[in-house]
């Protein structure tokens, strides 16, 4: 008996046609259920709150047992029945793989890369089964070589081959890539750690790998600051370096990156330029996440329920402190220095003050809804919702530096970390306990002493406006608000020019435009009978005063509309962070230990 017979369900994957984007999947059922098998593409992948209903990409599905053809029944959507049989059911089908992101599958003459939800159909009753993968080279590029994290069951390291998974959920957190990529690799905290990047670049590998290790045993040692244990025995960034995209999507290894490649370090480069403190922070959050939400998990999460909507109000919890420490382990392991960490979080204060939609969402509504508003955003989003990213990591913010200033420094969030880390991560595999929806409370009185439920109503509850400036004045940092433009009074729209047309994306709430009239949609072709583009506005408006009227020209569809704007100051949302120079003793000491003794 060969060892792939010790697995009841096989499936093997082929890159069959990558100019037409078709990955080949062939699945093996040994004692199928004599009822009749199911089958189910899910309609989601975990980290991605969307339904995205991946058996839309099956472009062809046949069964067989045996010698005999068997007829498929489709019972809904995403689910395939094969008549009552016995011995081993045999599935084969085709899945269109090309939409270039982190949560789907790709495949073209370069490379190819899958999530197990797009292409790997569940067996319905048997989720909790060992399966094998075999994962076959095409059969033209012979310098493609493999990365994953999927344990393997035959395949060397970097080969096409055999690999398995002790159940569906083991197989779904793996991503795949096969090609020819760069490929690097160092060491943090004892553990390998691999890079592989697909795409062009002129990447500086010694920098990134420098900066990397930094960064990944600063965490390491935040969880597990007695042993340095990581809670996995190898760790894959799989980087796609793309001329335009941003994304990242974490797994329990692994993490599957989408960034501009100029974004990559380069040789000769100096300090930290936005756009490598940006690629830094991204691979910051998704390798935090292999604790919080991979291991530490919201108890909606414990067994992710892959057809349908899993709700939880705590994604600014996980999503929110996940922000919260991405940029500040750059700081606390001096990847970058303290005045760029202060520019990066007054960015995140001035997103969070430019929405009203602050005033009408809570950040645990936000979390609820995810699925049908923050992932489904439109011109009306920043009118209605708020960020539980955003939001969620000043609420992470500020309740660090609330236990920070009640305890004098003794305690902080990281505490809270640690706790949850204990308490529901380490053992997650064993005892699969997710947090309650209301555990934060408990839990931070346990970790910390401090009483913290009436700040949580209202910080993670409820709209009102957080306490940044007071909370950020105890640890010697002053927050400055001003208008966008100090001196020119607003219209109250977010402008975008496409196609040569200065086009209003939002028209805020309550701003000037939006009481005048005009709306999403609308082009602005005049001002005071003056053709626009977004710089003579700019100029134009310079020269008026808050509470001047303008007469506006806009199409909206073909009709020319004609309005009078009655302009005003724009609201002070942009944010600026500075050291207090003047601060007392105490609050430097807070400082100190909040970005990791230096500034
Ligand atoms: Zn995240």
């Amino acid at each position: 008996m060969s060892r792939i017979a010790a697995y009841a369900i096989r499936y093997r994957i082929t890159p069959v046609d990558p100019q037409a984007h078709l990955f080949e999947v062939r699945l093996e059922i040994d004692h199928p259920d004599p009822q009749g098998q199911r089958v189910t593409m899910p309609a989601w992948i975990p980290g991605s709150y969307l339904i995205r209903e991946f058996a839309r990409q099956v472009v062809s599905i046949e069964a067989s047992q045996g010698t005999r053809r068997l007829a498929l029944h489709k019972v809904d959507k995403h689910t395939w029945q094969a008549p009552a049989c016995q011995g081993t059911l045999r599935l084969r089908y085709r899945v269109h793989a090309w939409d270039l992101s982190v949560r789907a599958a790709h495949l073209d003459e370069s490379h190819g890369f899958f999530n197990a939800t797009c292409v790997f159909l569940r067996v319905v009753g048997r989720d909790a089964e060992p399966c094998s993968v075999t994962i076959e080279a095409p059969s033209a590029a012979s310098d493609w070589r493999v990365a994953t994290t999927l344990p393997r069951a035959g395949a060397r390291l970097w080969g096409f081959g055999r690999y398995r998974a002790g159940s569906y959920d083991e197989l779904a957190d793996h991503p795949v890539e096969m090609g020819a990529f760069t490929h690097a690799r160092f060491e943090a905290a004892g553990v390998p750690h691999d890079i592989v990047i697909t795409g062009r670049h002129d990447a500086d590998l010694a920098r990134l790998k420098k900066d990397l290790t930094a960064v990944c045993e600063a965490q390491i040692r935040l969880f597990e600051p007695r042993t340095a244990r990581a809670p996995f025995d190898r760790y894959l960034f799989l980087c796609m370096a793309v001329g335009d995209g941003y994304g990242g999507l974490e797994h329990r290894a692994s993490t599957a990156l989408i960034f501009p490649r100029n974004n990559l370090p380069h040789a000769g480069m100096t300090g930290v330029p936005e756009g490598y403190r940006g690629l830094l922070a991204l691979a910051s959050h998704e390798y935090f996440h292999s604790w919080h939400v991979k291991r530490i998990k919201p108890a909606a999460f414990a067994r992710y329920d892959l057809e349908r909507e899993s709700y939880t109000r705590l994604l600014w919890v996980f999503e929110g402190f996940t922000s919260y420490y991405d940029e500040l382990m750059l700081a606390r392991s001096r990847v970058i220095g303290v005045g760029d960490y202060l520019k990066g979080l007054a960015s995140t204060v001035s997103q969070v003050l430019r929405g009203p939609g602050r005033q009408h969402q809570s950040v645990a509504e936000s979390s609820f809804d995810a699925w049908i508003k923050y992932y489904r955003q439109d011109e009306n989003s920043p009118n209605a919702i708020v960020s539980y990213y955003a939001k969620g990591a000043l609420v992470a913010l500020c309740l660090d530096l609330e236990i920070r200033s009640q305890t004098a420094g003794r305690y902080s969030l990281d505490d809270v970390m640690r706790l949850m880390w204990r308490r529901f991560g380490r053992h997650f595999e064993r005892e699969g306990k997710g947090l309650a929806e209301d555990a934060i409370g408990p839990l931070v009185l346990e970790a910390t002493g401090v009483q913290i439920e009436s700040q949580l109503l209202d910080w993670a509850h409820g709209t009102a406006e957080l306490p940044l400036q007071a909370l950020l004045a105890g640890v010697g940092v002053s927050l400055t608000l001003k208008a966008p433009d100090e001196e020119a009074p607003a219209l109250g729209v977010r402008l975008s020019t496409r196609g040569g047309d200065l086009t209003i994306g939002t028209a805020y709430t309550d701003q000037p435009a939006m009481r005048a009239g005009l709306s999403a949609g609308d082009v602005l072709v005049a001002v005071d009978g003056l053709r626009v583009d977004e710089r003579s506005l700019k100029q134009l408006l310079a020269r008026r005063q808050p509470g001047d009227p303008v007469t506006v020209h806009a199409f909206r569809r073909d009709e020319l509309l004609c309005v009078t704007v009655r302009l005003a100051a724009g609201p002070a949302t942009e944010a600026s962070l500075s050291l207090d120079e003047k601060a007392a003793d105490p609050a430097v000491r807070l400082r100190r230990g909040w970005l990791g003794h230096h500034d």
